[in-house]
């Protein structure tokens, strides 16, 4: 495939993936004059909502993905699960961004943790199980506690279980179905942070300001911005954010979830995981900046000069969880307070069905 072309306001830019990922994205695209068309499997896509073509069809489903290509002028994601064969086959048809090889370093954890550490960026200490004795092995080599996880398609903690001293790291693959793992050893973490950061065409990297993760359930609650955290481990997290992109040579916007661990001799900052798109943790900025990592992440895609993000102040991003979406109403008086609610049904727990972010303009102190 040629290189992409600069887009020009009104081209179509094509969305793989049906959530409120792909929504914001639309929506940011709107507003710079691009029309967005999703390709989504589920009928219950909340993208479809905001979109100026959507296509409901099955990722393997060639003739589908062949009209969707003809379709569009570029095509880039909001779910990193694609499957890699379907990415293959809209790249060899339509330019793809980030490129699809993202996918591959990306959908496997142990891949993943293998190209982090390679760039001598520090992880947990982690080791591959496939078999009994690789599980034996990896619980010497690591030790306990450790956190045993499926190699693909984990999220918000789905996929992974806690391993503590005394209990049966066997029962423990035995729940996640025996399948191809991971054992990382348990970080004590005093914090998780995160960067989001968008890289153009030409190699420009803008970074978003740190943002402190709280989990409940193993799915974010809430994101603070900046975080609070030394200066030093703030310039770390961000150095580590753009070897990684440019190591990927990555176009459009990527985050960097992190932990930060306490005072000692080893390193202060240790990468969990890498997710190549838009983030949960950066949903922030579409109220507390001049630009949002949606319009970032667009504007990469389409071969534009990024925004200089500048906040407007203090934000805190809080998803609204499950059935918590059905008091929305107390949030729209909140002086400072936006609301974004992403339409979709079924409220059911676990499932991320809006957030509100506060911005607190001035006090640059977390
Ligand atoms: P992940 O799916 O890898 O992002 O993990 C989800 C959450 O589980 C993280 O945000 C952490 O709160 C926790 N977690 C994951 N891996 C570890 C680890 N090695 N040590 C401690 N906590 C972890």
């Amino acid at each position: 495939m040629s290189a992409p072309p600069v887009l020009k306001p009104q081209a179509t830019i094509g969305i793989l993936g049906g959530g409120q990922l792909g929504r914001m994205l639309a929506l940011a695209a709107a507003r710079l004059g691009f029309r967005c068309h999703a390709f989504a499997p589920d009928a219950d896509s909340c993208a479809f909502d905001v979109m100026h073509h959507s296509t409901r069809a099955a990722y393997d489903d060639h003739a589908a993905l062949a009209r969707f290509a003809d379709a569009v002028d570029i095509i880039t994601y909001e779910f990193e699960n694609i499957p890699a064969e379907t990415a293959a086959f809209l790249a060899a048809r339509r330019p793809v961004v980030p490129d699809p090889t993202v996918l591959a370093k990306t959908q496997d954890r142990l891949v993943e943790k293998n190209f982090i550490k390679d760039l001598g960026i520090a992880t947990a200490p982690f080791a591959p199980v496939e078999s009994a004795a690789d599980l034996a092995k990896a619980v010497s080599a690591v030790g306990l506690p450790a956190v045993l996880k499926t190699r693909r398609l984990g999220y918000d903690g789905k996929g992974q279980k806690i391993i503590r001293p005394g209990e049966s790291a066997a029962a423990a693959w035995e729940a996640l179905h025996s399948v191809p793992c991971i054992l990382e050893g348990f970080v004590p973490f005093e914090r998780e942070i995160s960067v989001v950061a968008a890289r153009s065409r030409d190699g420009q990297v803008e970074c978003f300001d740190v943002a402190e993760n709280e989990h409940r359930d193993h799915i974010l609650k809430t994101s603070r911005v900046p975080a609070a955290i030394p200066e030093d481990v703030t310039v770390e997290a961000r150095r580590i954010t753009e070897a990684i992109a440019h190591a990927f040579d990555y176009v459009g916007v990527l985050a960097v979830e992190m932990f930060v661990v306490g005072q000692g001799s080893g390193p202060a900052v240790l990468v969990n995981e890498i997710a190549p798109r838009v983030h949960n943790s950066g949903h922030w900025s579409i109220d507390g900046c001049s630009v949002s990592q949606f319009e970032q992440h667009i504007r990469a895609v389409a071969g534009w000069t990024l925004g200089k993000p500048v906040r407007h102040g203090q934000a805190e991003m809080t998803n609204l969880i499950g059935p918590e979406v059905n008091d929305y109403a107390q949030w729209l008086g909140q002086p400072g307070v936006s609301l974004h609610l992403y339409g979709k049904t079924d409220p059911h727990p676990g499932r991320k069905m809006g957030h509100v972010t506060r911005v607190t303009p001035g006090g640059d102190k977390a």
